[in-house]
């Protein structure tokens, strides 16, 4: 079977294991069996960001954003005010999640590929209005790794919550959630936990969860401490779970575990190394500067050669089994690969050389007029 080489941030691509997972008796997600399943990822879910027994996952149908909405929505009380950090489009994001709940909030809008500024943020948070701090750690829209532990220094010093979207990075880049300072942790299935779309989650610690009231005028389906109680009573998600989701990400968590966290951050860390070396010797220019490259993923200034369509680019790739991604709300115009997934640095080879092909087929020669700006235009 050929493969389609998904550059894309997510869904990623998958092993021939976990597809294998998919493909289950078919049982009834109220049954015992299934119940001690989902026990199992719950807990593997947890143990990837080496957090203890007095922490809990709680898990939801539902794509990645689900799990930012559930957090968000199940935490911050209706008198409490939500500091949000937005220097890119999953940032705005949780702007509109809170303002779609009416969620008393702030936004901080950098502007996209802006890195934050934790000392103006934490003059903000010193109004000590602010009962939760929201932050990207991996923005996918530009390749940013934000510097989630310092705002979460100074969000503790205040008296305020951290609830982290850790989408693109958890499982990625090895993470200890109380060293990073979250307090509230949420990723998906299908991204470098590398299992299939359809479960969203949030980790955080057990006692808050316990304590925690449930707010009038909140999602009924995304509220974490129903979620939460009911699997702790009943053994079993509250309401239909994706059932064959949940045995891939069992076999997803199996494979992470027995690849461990180092081995595959390096892995990780190949793919981008060849991939990003091999397209700047093309003459891609990188829109954020080094020190700030999440090297999960990464965004190029998009050439401006009178041959060059993203669509065409895009499909000449796709034709040679790689799919690569649009640009998001970035200031200059990108296109995104991410090295996330079940590949390695050959599949990254391959990918360099049929770039090289696509470039000759389209005539893209030079690829940047003066007009551009130089690599790392973002970040600064
Ligand atoms: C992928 C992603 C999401 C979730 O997107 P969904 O389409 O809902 O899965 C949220 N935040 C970040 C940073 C992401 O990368």
């Amino acid at each position: 079977m050929s493969r389609m080489i998904l550059l894309n941030p997510g869904p990623a691509n998958t092993t021939a294991t976990v597809k294998q997972a998919l493909q289950v008796d078919d049982i009834c997600p109220r049954e015992k069996a299934f119940g001690e399943v989902l026990l199992r990822v719950r807990a593997g879910l947890t143990k990837v960001v080496h957090a203890g027994s007095d922490y809990s996952t709680v898990m939801f149908c539902g794509s990645g954003t689900a799990g930012v909405e559930a957090a968000i929505c199940s935490t911050v009380p209706p008198a409490g005010r939500l500091l949000v950090v937005d220097n890119g489009s999953y940032g705005a994001r949780m702007q509109q999640i809170a303002a779609a709940y009416g969620i008393p909030h702030d936004s901080l809008t950098l502007g996209v590929g802006t890195r934050p500024d934790v000392a103006a943020i934490d003059a903000q948070l010193a109004s000590g209005r602010y009962t939760q701090l929201a932050v990207v750690h991996h923005e996918t829209s530009t390749g940013m790794l934000n510097p989630v532990q310092q705002l979460a220094t100074a969000a503790h010093a205040r008296g305020c919550e951290v609830i982290v979207d850790a989408m693109s990075s958890y499982a990625g880049i090895p993470i200890d959630i109380a060293e990073l300072g979250a307090d509230w942790l949420v990723s998906s299935s299908n991204k470098c936990i590398q299992g299939m779309a359809g479960l969203s989650f949030v980790i955080g610690r057990c006692a808050r969860l316990a304590e925690l009231p449930v707010f009038p005028g909140r999602s009924y389906y995304l509220n974490m401490v129903q979620q939460h109680r009911y699997l702790e009573a009943h053994g079993q998600m509250q309401f239909t779970p994706p059932v064959q989701v949940v045995y891939a990400l069992d076999q997803a968590l199996r494979e992470y575990f027995a690849e461990g966290a180092v081995a595959r951050h390096a892995r990780y860390m190949d793919n981008f190394r060849v991939m990003d070396d091999g397209i700047r010797q093309l003459g891609f220019r990188r829109l954020m500067t080094e020190d700030v490259l999440s090297r999960i993923l990464t965004a190029y200034l998009e050439p401006d050669h009178p041959n060059y369509d993203f669509e065409r680019f895009h499909d000449a790739l796709y034709t040679r089994g790689f799919t690569i991604y649009p640009g998001k709300g970035a200031l200059h115009n990108t296109f995104r690969l991410a090295n996330m997934g079940a590949i390695d640095a050959s599949n990254m080879r391959d990918f360099v050389t049929a770039v090289a092909t696509v470039l000759e087929e389209l005539q893209l020669a030079p690829l940047y007029s003066a007009a551009v700006p130089p690599e790392g235009a973002c970040g600064n």
